[in-house]
């Protein structure tokens, strides 16, 4: 494997392998690397003849400053299971190579239009905005023909998209599937700090959201928003509590009242264990748009 901290070596290696007519797979993470982070590579092996993992913690995604301080970094264990993998670049940049004026440094104008104004973004405010900027900035270095994304963070992921639509960016992007621990839960890298306590209700959060999916394939005009309500209140059990637990079109992230008012359908929550905080979801209705 070989391993760049800086954009010019990089690109430079990134170049060579374009000029030979291979397929650059790209997929940006903050390390802690687990199971759901080694997937999104091995789709990405299979389908281009270079992929580029990133390791980056990005501080202007941030809104919590203790979020940022206590989030899990192992740079050696990631690079060991990189290599194991075979994954052939590894980036793990310097922050001033991210971002060479610091972090003001300008993000083209993106109109989320409204995608960063419900759930994690009412909750994380400028969570989005740090996103955006990051992945525009690793987009610009890399140049990747595919972007993975996992569905686990779906709003990163429908804010991703927009954004590579919206700016005409000339890369596709790939969602793929959460991958969880035998009981349910979604893998994290923040799974590392769930007490024992937490960690072992922290399961309850997957069973609530197959039970609304079981729900509503045994009634499909069922009421979404008291759907999403019994939900929340079905969480919101100690050592849980639950931040939001809505039920949205897949597209505008808009709150939906029955399935049929939207092509794509997902319930999305976020949850404290003790002082963890857990977002997962569950798809309850899925058309696939023409470019996935
Ligand atoms: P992160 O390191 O948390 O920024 O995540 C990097 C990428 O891995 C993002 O696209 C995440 O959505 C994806 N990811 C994180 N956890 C999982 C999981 N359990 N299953 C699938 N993808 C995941």
């Amino acid at each position: 494997m070989r391993l760049f901290k800086r954009v010019e070596a990089l690109q430079r290696h990134l170049q060579q392998r374009k000029t030979a007519g291979d397929a650059v797979g790209f997929v940006p993470t903050m390390g802690a690397l687990h199971e759901g982070h080694l997937e999104l590579l091995r789709r990405s092996m299979r389908e281009n003849q270079c992929t580029v993992c990133s390791i980056f913690v990005n501080p202007t995604q941030f809104n919590d400053p203790t979020d940022l301080a206590k989030y899990p970094r192992m740079p050696e264990k990631d690079i060991a299971a990189l290599a194991r993998l075979g994954c052939e670049v590894l980036f793990m940049p310097w922050e001033e190579e991210i971002y060479p004026q610091g972090k003001d440094t300008p993000t083209p104008e993106v109109d989320l239009q409204g995608l960063d104004a419900t759930m994690e973004g009412v909750h994380r405010p400028g969570h989005f905005a740090g996103v955006v900027q990051v992945v525009h900035r690793l987009l610009e270095i890399v140049q990747p023909d595919r972007l993975y994304m996992g569905q686990k963070d779906y709003q990163q992921f429908v804010i991703v998209r927009h954004m590579i639509r919206q700016l005409g960016l000339p890369v596709r992007i790939i969602m793929c599937p959460i991958v969880r621990e035998a009981d349910g839960l979604a893998l994290s890298s923040r799974n590392l700090r769930l007490t024992p306590e937490a960690r072992a209700a922290a399961p309850r959060i997957y069973e609530v959201l197959k039970e609304v999916l079981a729900q509503t394939a045994r009634q499909p005009d069922a009421d979404l928003e008291a759907l999403a309500a019994a939900a929340f209140a079905k969480l919101d059990q100690l050592p849980l509590k639950p931040e939001y637990f809505e039920i949205v079109d897949g597209t505008t992230l808009q709150p939906v009242r029955t399935l049929d008012e939207a092509d794509s359908v997902v319930a999305c929550t976020a949850v404290w264990a003790g002082d963890v905080r857990l977002i997962d979801n569950i798809i309850l209705k899925w058309e696939a748009d023409e470019e996935e």
